[in-house]
């Protein structure tokens, strides 16, 4: 797939007076997968936050493309839309067909007119990796997206968060306090660490 790549040069990010991030600066290449590691508390979400332009209160630059996709810990779906319409309404060029066929890929076909309360968690969270592929995202950002799942239910959703990253083949930066998630998934693995944190790998 053709993309740029994306370049995140980070000098400083505060919180009020407290030095949250010092130097943190890497390249992610189009179709390349990077794990961004460490303890709770050091920094990790701040960095995704800052590479999505949620914070843009920080020293630095990043470069992103404009088609990127975030999958948060929790769902983060509309409780009062369709499966189907949750994902028309992130995705306004796509139809109907491709709703279903993006569900389809998920291994929800046929539950499009299920609201969000009448799927098991499990479900939850697979209608919301098909909401982030569904617009074939350039940069895909994922924040522990399999935290708080059972050792089961994170290997199902591994297997198909990497099913769903070999056919999209997006940039794809995620976090995870679990070293043995990111050794699985990513090609690369940065490391956080120190107090304002910067990055090891
Ligand atoms: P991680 O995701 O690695 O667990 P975070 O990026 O969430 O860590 O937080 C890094 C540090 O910044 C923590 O000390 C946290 O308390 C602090 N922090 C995060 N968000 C805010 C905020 N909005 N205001 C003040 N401090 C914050
Ligand atoms: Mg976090």
């Amino acid at each position: 797939m053709e993309g740029h790549v994306i370049r995140i040069d980070i000098q400083s990010k505060h919180f009020g007076g407290t030095q949250v991030l010092g130097p943190v600066r890497f390249d992610i290449q189009p179709g390349e997968t990077v794990a961004l590691v460490g303890p709770s508390g050091i920094g990790k979400s701040t960095v995704l936050r800052i590479v999505s332009g949620i914070d843009d209160r920080f020293e630095g630059t990043v470069q992103r493309p404009e088609n990127m996709a975030i999958v948060f810990q929790e769902p983060t779906l509309l409780p009062w839309r369709s499966a189907v319409d949750n994902l028309l309404l992130t995705h306004t060029d796509l139809d109907r067909a491709g709703a279903e066929a993006a569900l389809d890929r998920v291994g929800l076909a046929g539950r499009g007119a299920a609201f969000p309360g009448e799927l098991s968690l499990g479900m939850q969270r697979r209608l919301s990796l098909a909401r982030a592929f569904a617009g074939r995202p350039e940069l895909l950002i994922m924040d522990e997206p399999f935290v708080s799942l059972d050792t089961e239910m994170a290997d199902q959703m591994m297997n198909l968060t990497e099913a769903l990253i070999a056919q999209t083949r997006p940039a794809t930066l995620f976090v995870t306090h679990a070293r043995a998630e990111a050794e699985r998934l990513a090609d690369r693995i940065l490391e956080l660490r120190g107090k304002p944190a910067t990055h090891v790998g």
